[in-house]
């Protein structure tokens, strides 16, 4: 049957001799060759033809356009070699693309982002001796900062020596310099311990301890010079302190405590007066004082207690009328417990004009005043409370009107 139909489709030898003169175009005409010519040359074309692809060169299996073999050869047959731009070590093709990402000679970017390009095997020394961003410890305080700002903390860092303002010997942490200058440092102008009293010698530790060795004679005059300025200063506050606690109300209560010491007194000596605080009668009105003779004087010496008033140099005395005018009454307490029963002693006066003592006071007022040397009997300080506790109270009342209180 085959040899039949072989016979039957064997083509006519005059037809064929007609195909294979045919003109055909490249097989690769659309990849660019532009070859073309009878049918017959296109196999021996095709041994030549520079977009045929054929077996590597090199024999890794590839088949390439005869076109593209160089750069197969060069470039991508794993079987080519090459050198490593980076290391110039020689590699097969496939092993080199291995090697690249791992070349020890390739330069790459540092990963602290520092900018600098290293060789990939000197990273570990650049990282932990050369980068920039590389953390490294202040050496004063021990804080950590990368390299290129570790310069400007250590100017301002709190633990930096600085040296004394002073120009002691030493450079002393600059958060210790407030301390230093102010206890520690040898050079600092520290004021003389008499400051205060008015010494304004300055120095060194040293120079101020020998100043206070030699200065002994000179610090006690300005001790005592300031003793007797505050002496000064303490009468002007005890004066002060007496204006303000002056009585001003016109009225005086007086408390007699020690009663019975007084009344001994008063019997064995002649004269013994008591006299009571000053008072105003108000705030610019009469200077008044109150005296008490326990063991009396004049008609009621020995067997009464006398009272008295006398009017005392005041600061507005310019300013008053004279003669002093006003109602003055003595009231002894009777201090019962039950008040309802208590039985006051009272006597009062109205100034007598013509009387000297009512006229405006000298300087140096000596006058007795006016009073009742016969207030009130030995006796009748016996029968009443009117000392109790060892305690006596007197009141002494300067009343405006001339109208007699009682
Ligand atoms: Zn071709
Ligand atoms: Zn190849
Ligand atoms: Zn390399
Ligand atoms: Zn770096
Ligand atoms: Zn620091
Ligand atoms: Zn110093
Ligand atoms: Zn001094």
């Amino acid at each position: 049957m085959c040899s039949i139909f072989e016979s039957t489709i064997y083509p006519d030898p005059e037809s064929e001799k007609a195909i294979m003169g045919s003109v055909v175009y490249c097989i690769h005409h659309k990849e660019g060759c532009q070859w073309s010519d009878e049918l017959r040359k296109l196999k021996a074309h095709l041994n030549t033809c520079k977009h045929d692809a054929v077996l590597c060169a090199a024999h890794c299996g590839a088949m390439i356009p005869r076109v593209l073999m160089q750069d197969h050869l060069r470039y991508t047959c794993p079987r080519r070699r090459a050198n490593c731009e980076h290391c110039h070590t020689e590699f097969s093709g496939s092993a080199l693309e291995e090697h690249q990402g791992n070349c020890g000679h390739e330069p790459i970017y540092c990963e602290n982002k520092c900018g600098a390009k290293v060789q990939r095997r000197h990273t570990q020394q650049h990282l932990q001796q050369h980068c920039s961003k590389r953390l490294v410890p202040c050496r004063h305080c021990g804080q950590k900062y990368t390299q290129d700002t570790v310069c400007a903390h250590g100017e301002g860092c709190a633990r930096a020596p600085v040296p004394c303002p002073q120009r002691c010997a030493a450079p002393v942490p600059r958060d210790l310099l407030d301390a230093h200058l102010r206890d520690h440092c040898t050079a600092a102008a520290l004021p003389c311990s008499f400051r205060d009293a008015g010494c304004r010698f300055k120095g060194s530790r040293q120079a101020v301890e020998r100043h206070t060795e030699e200065s002994c004679a000179q610090h006690l005059c300005l001790v005592s010079a300031v003793a007797a300025r505050q002496a000064r200063q303490l009468d002007a506050l005890r004066a002060a302190v007496a204006r303000l606690s002056l009585n001003c109300t016109g009225a005086l209560v007086w408390r007699i405590a020690d009663w019975t010491a007084k009344m001994a007194e008063a019997k064995c000596k002649d004269g013994v007066e008591l006299v009571s605080p000053a008072f105003y009668t108000s705030q610019y009105g009469y200077k008044l004082q109150a005296s008490l003779f326990l063991n009396g004087n004049g008609a009621g010496e020995s067997t009464h207690m006398s009272v008295y008033i006398k009017i005392l140099p005041g600061e507005y005395d310019a300013l008053l009328r004279w003669p002093f005018a006003h109602t003055v009454s003595f009231t002894l307490f009777d201090q019962s417990s039950s008040p309802d029963r208590a039985c006051n002693i009272v006597e009062s006066f109205v100034p007598d004009p013509t009387w000297k003592n009512f006229q405006r006071p000298s300087k140096e007022p000596d006058a007795l005043g006016f009073g009742f040397p016969r207030f009130v009997s030995h006796e009748m300080l016996k029968k009443r409370n009117f000392v109790k506790d060892d305690i006596m109270f007197l009141r002494v009342k300067v009343d405006p009107s001339k109208i007699v209180a009682v």
